[in-house]
């Protein structure tokens, strides 16, 4: 069987609207404010976008504070610049929308329950996938609640993350929520080089871990080992 193209189904997609003329509500579910940097400057022009924060595998109330602090400032930045027509350096036009946001739940027992025998195991492995799968789920929930056209997820720019691993679970969780998924691909075109370039831009707080525990650990163990090469 072909591999799926994500990237390309969503640019058909888009162009289905444009015909149309049509700017559909999405629901985009965010884990960060550097991974959202890229998808929003991209979304904004076709959709009416509302950002749903829901990330129950941020390690602490610091750090999940700090995330969904410098989301809300990347959204009022983005949203300054259309009140204002100021796109300077930007590749959005002044076709951009303006962007809401809505935050999720933030309780941690809800990642741990999920992922419980699975502490061990490496970035990328099935732990991961029921972390999207929880939150995934979450989102088509609230897209259907609210009545958005379209859900999806910024978590396809990273390149540690498997983009048909993410695609499957999104459109299985929009089948059991009875709504519809946007299939993606956002690092693809550039798009995780254009979220270092734009989270440059707006000094937004970078973090060098994906989000839970273990993934902290495992990059500390990391760390350690490059430093530990390093001396020797
Ligand atoms: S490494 Fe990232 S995606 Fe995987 S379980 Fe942890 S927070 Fe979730």
């Amino acid at each position: 069987m072909n591999k799926r193209n994500y990237s390309k189904e969503l640019e058909n997609k888009i162009s289905e609207f444009q015909k149309e003329n049509e700017h559909p509500g999405l629901l985009l579910h965010a884990c960060c404010a550097p991974c959202s940097s890229y998808c929003l400057e991209y979304l904004r022009e076709y959709f009416d976008i509302t950002v749903f924060f829901y990330n129950p595998n941020i390690t602490s109330e610091g750090e999940y504070s700090k995330r969904v602090i410098e989301e809300k400032r990347l959204i009022a930045e983005y949203n300054r610049q259309v009140e204002e027509k100021d796109f300077a350096g930007m590749n959005s036009d002044d076709k951009a929308r303006k962007i809401n946001i809505i935050e999720g739940d933030y309780n941690p027992k809800d990642f741990y329950e999920v992922t419980k025998g699975m502490e061990d195991l490496k970035e990328g492995g099935e732990r991961c996938r029921k972390c999207f799968e929880l939150r995934l789920k979450e989102t088509a929930k609230v897209a259907k609640e609210k009545g958005f056209d379209y859900f999806t997820t910024t978590l396809t720019i990273s390149p540690l993350k498997n983009a048909e691993v993410l695609n499957e679970v999104g459109e299985e969780a929009a089948r059991e929520a009875g709504c519809l998924f946007l299939p993606s691909d956002f690092k693809k075109k550039n798009g995780y080089k254009r979220s270092i370039e734009l989270s440059h831009m707006f000094d937004l707080y970078r973090q060098d871990f994906c989000g839970c525990s273990y993934s902290k650990a495992q990059r500390e163990r990391e760390k350690l080992k490059c430093s530990l090469q390093a001396d020797s």
